[in-house]
Parts: structure tokens; C-alpha cells; sequence
């Protein structure tokens, strides 16, 4: 096979470019050919970089960093739930559409999370997959290679942690062994605790001591014994928020308009029980809570015997899932002296940064695809108006021949606007 040839490719492009260049006329299809480029590099591109450019990893005024040193940076990602066949019962070529743009979407922003913001650490907060309970093994490797696609780390240095959630293993009494099994073959333990920036992350299967069987109750019971152990500062995450009362609100984060309440179906419980809330609080006595599920930003302040913490719940990852604004959470850890802290403000800060909205980039698309044929439309007029000879002489010539001008012309637009669309998703994708 003979390989591509790139000094002459790169030669060709670039005659062809000068050529452009040097024949360019400011007609309204070649400026409509600009402005379509312009777009499509952003909404494509530019308006994710803009999102992770707003962000920074916080920190706290009273933090004393030596010049040139930051805090340890923890990226939390939530409910990525990778589109599949049990997501909105789609099958066949639409189904693999919606995984195509769902997952470009998330590939995009990881590499870009990562590239930009460079944590050292990156949690994922639980349902990784949307049907992974579900899945016979052979159909949840193939997922399993779509998440390992999508979710590719580009530094080896990074430190990654993953917590199971309820589309993962299933909830409470109904959790799949089978499933639960796959999920610590390919991810790791369950229920662990990892010292990190000397804080004790201690991630609990929280599910399981919501009615779960003896045997997953009794790891998690056992991992909350053990976090007793420690004097750092312990950060609790857990899959399912933890329980707070039906008056209780989420703060000015949330994006959809009601706060976390109660309620239970196949395989989901929104909130844990209050009895078992209170055991994994009095038995962690954490100074930060971290979940997930919900797909939306909420705090809660919760108290226990002793002291009090937030939780956090962080919204989505996914633009698929019920938010329309993707977002991930950016998790400062600053404690040098690895001493016991029991105020929740002194050794972590916590900020939440919001991702483009994929629909409101869509309607862009449309709304500048309908001012296209409107452009289009008036300046061919105003030149049958001018040149009306050249279009034919019965009025069903002129009729066809303005007809093809017109998608002779949106062809022209379209096909430049198709191949800055591929080159933004190419440079994704490979
Ligand atoms: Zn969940």
C-alpha cells in the first residue's frame, strides 16, 4: 500500500488555500462559508475550551502555598452513564447516533478537563454505565471498551478511582453479585479508603446498607469501622446522597427547580434511608460528603455526633441526562501538617465547573442554517433581478434555473461547513 505522501498533500492544500485566498470575493455565500466555519470551530471547539478556561481549582485565603505550588487537584465526575440501549429504548442506527454524540461530548471535555486544568486525581462518582447491571458479560465488555474509549487519560501519572453506582451494580437488596463482581475485576474495590493530600477519601457502598444483602452490608460496615482508625480528615463519598428532609433545599447551584426528595423504583432510591444515614455519619465523622445520582448540583449540610459536613452532590457529566448543563467538580486538598482538622472550611475548598449546553449549540446550528436560506435566497433574487437575461427565457426556465442556483449554491456553503465539522470531530476522536 502506498503511504500518504504528506510534504505533497500539505504543498496541495496550501495552493489551494492561496488560491482561494487570491480568487476570494465578498459574495454572500463565500461570507456565509466564513461565518459557518467561524461557528462550527466553536461550537465545536472554542466553547469548551471557554467553559474550562472559566474554571479554577479554588482555594482558600488562609492556604500559605510555597511560589509555584497548588494544592492537590481531585476532578470529580459524575454520572457519566454512557448512552446505551437501555436509555431511552432507541435501537439500530439512531441508537448508535445518539451514543456517537453523547460520547463525543464527554471525550472532548475529559481530554479537555485534562490537558487544561491537569488534575493530579479523578474520581468518578458512580454510574459509569446506564444499563451495566444489566448487560450479559460479552455486550458489557463492549461498553466497558466505549467508557475506557471515552474516558482515555492522557497523563499516566494521573490517579484514578472509580465508585460503583446503582445502573453499575444495582441498589440495595437488588444488587447483581454477578454484576458487582465485574465491576471489582475491572474497576477495584467497592468499599475503600485511599489517603490522598492527607485526607482519608473513604468511598462507601452507602447502597448497601440500605436493605443490602448481609454480605455487601457487612463490607461496607466493615470499611466504616476502619475509617475510625484515622485522624486525618476524612472525605465520605458515596453514590446515593445521603437522606435530608423533604424541606430541605440545594443551594444556589442547582439548575432544575425542585431540591432532592425521597423516592424509590426499579433499581434507584433518591436519597439513603435516615437510620443508615446517620450510621455512616456517626461512624465517619467526615468533614466533606461528596455523591452523585441525582445529575444535578445540591448541598446539604448534614450534623452528626461531634460535628457537621456538606455534602456536595455533583451534577452529571452527560449532556443525556436530564441537565441540560453538564458540569464537574474541582476539589482543592490542602492540608500539609496531615493534621486533624475539624473545621470542614480549612483543608478542602470545592468549586463546580458548568459545561456548554449541547442544545442551545444545536439550536445555534438551526438558527444559522434558516438565516442561511434566507441569505442565500435574497442575494440569487437580487441577482435574477440585475441579470434575469441569463436565467432563461420562459418563466419555467428562469423558475428551474433560479432552483438550481439556489442548491448549487447551499451545496457550496454545505460543503464547507461539512468539512470543518469533520475536521472538529476528527481532532477528538483520534
Ligand atoms: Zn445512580
Amino acid at each position: 500500500m502506498n503511504s500518504v505522501n504528506f510534504p505533497r498533500v500539505l504543498r496541495i492544500v496550501k495552493k489551494k488555500i492561496l488560491l482561494a485566498v487570491g480568487t476570494f470575493s465578498f459574495r454572500p455565500p463565500n461570507i456565509l462559508k466564513i461565518l459557518w466555519a467561524l461557528l462550527l470551530l466553536y461550537g465545536e471547539i472554542l466553547c469548551f475550551y471557554l467553559a474550562i478556561w472559566s474554571c479554577t481549582w479554588p482555594t482558600l485565603s488562609h492556604w500559605t502555598l510555597p511560589q509555584g505550588k497548588t494544592p492537590i487537584r481531585l476532578a470529580l465526575i459524575a454520572d457519566p452513564q454512557i448512552t446505551d440501549a437501555y436509555s431511552y429504548k432507541q435501537h439500530g442506527f439512531i441508537l448508535r447516533l445518539v451514543e456517537f454524540y453523547t460520547d463525543i461530548y464527554m471525550k472532548r471535555t475529559y481530554r479537555i478537563l485534562q490537558s487544561q486544568m491537569e488534575p493530579q486525581v479523578i474520581f468518578y462518582l458512580g454510574d459509569l454505565f446506564d444499563g451495566g447491571r444489566e448487560w450479559e458479560d460479552k455486550a458489557w465488555f463492549e461498553e466497558y471498551d466505549r467508557f475506557s474509549s471515552v474516558f482515555s487519560t492522557v497523563k499516566s501519572s494521573t490517579y484514578l478511582f472509580s465508585v460503583a453506582g446503582n445502573h453499575d451494580i444495582g441498589f440495595g437488596k437488588s444488587t447483581v453479585p454477578h454484576a458487582y463482581d465485574r465491576f471489582i475485576d475491572k474497576f477495584g474495590e467497592i468499599n475503600y479508603s485511599v489517603n490522598i493530600g492527607n485526607h482519608s477519601i473513604v468511598v462507601l457502598n452507602t447502597m448497601a446498607l440500605n436493605g443490602g444483602s448481609e454480605k455487601y452490608a457487612r463490607e461496607a460496615q466493615a470499611l466504616i469501622e476502619k475509617s475510625k482508625d484515622t485522624l486525618l480528615p476524612k472525605v465520605l463519598i458515596t453514590h446515593v446522597p445521603l437522606y435530608r428532609p423533604d424541606t430541605a433545599t440545594c443551594g444556589p447551584l442547582r439548575n432544575g427547580p425542585t431540591p432532592i426528595h425521597q423516592g424509590k423504583g426499579y433499581q434507584f432510591q433518591n436519597l439513603i434511608e435516615k437510620d443508615p444515614s446517620n450510621l455512616i455519619l456517626n461512624g465517619v465523622k467526615p468533614v466533606l460528603i461528596l455523591s452523585g445520582d441525582d445529575h444535578d448540583q445540591c448541598e446539604h449540610v448534614h450534623h452528626y455526633k461531634g460535628g457537621a459536613a456538606v455534602e456536595h452532590t455533583i451534577g452529571t457529566f452527560s449532556w443525556a441526562q436530564g441537565n441540560s448543563i453538564p458540569s464537574f467538580g474541582l476539589l482543592s486538598l490542602h492540608n500539609p501538617d496531615g493534621a486533624e482538622t475539624q473545621s470542614p472550611e480549612e483543608s478542602f475548598a470545592l468549586d463546580i465547573c458548568l459545561l456548554p449546553n449541547q442544545l442551545t449549540i444545536y439550536l445555534m446550528y438551526i438558527v444559522a442554517l434558516v438565516w442561511s436560506i434566507i441569505i442565500i435566497l435574497v442575494h440569487l433574487m437580487r441577482e435574477y433581478k440585475l441579470n434575469s437575461n441569463l436565467y432563461g427565457d420562459s418563466k419555467r426556465s428562469k423558475c428551474i434555473s433560479l432552483l438550481k442556483e439556489f442548491f448549487s449554491t447551499l451545496a457550496e456553503v454545505a460543503f464547507t461547513a461539512i468539512c470543518v465539522y469533520i475536521f472538529c470531530i476528527i481532532w477528538f476522536v483520534i
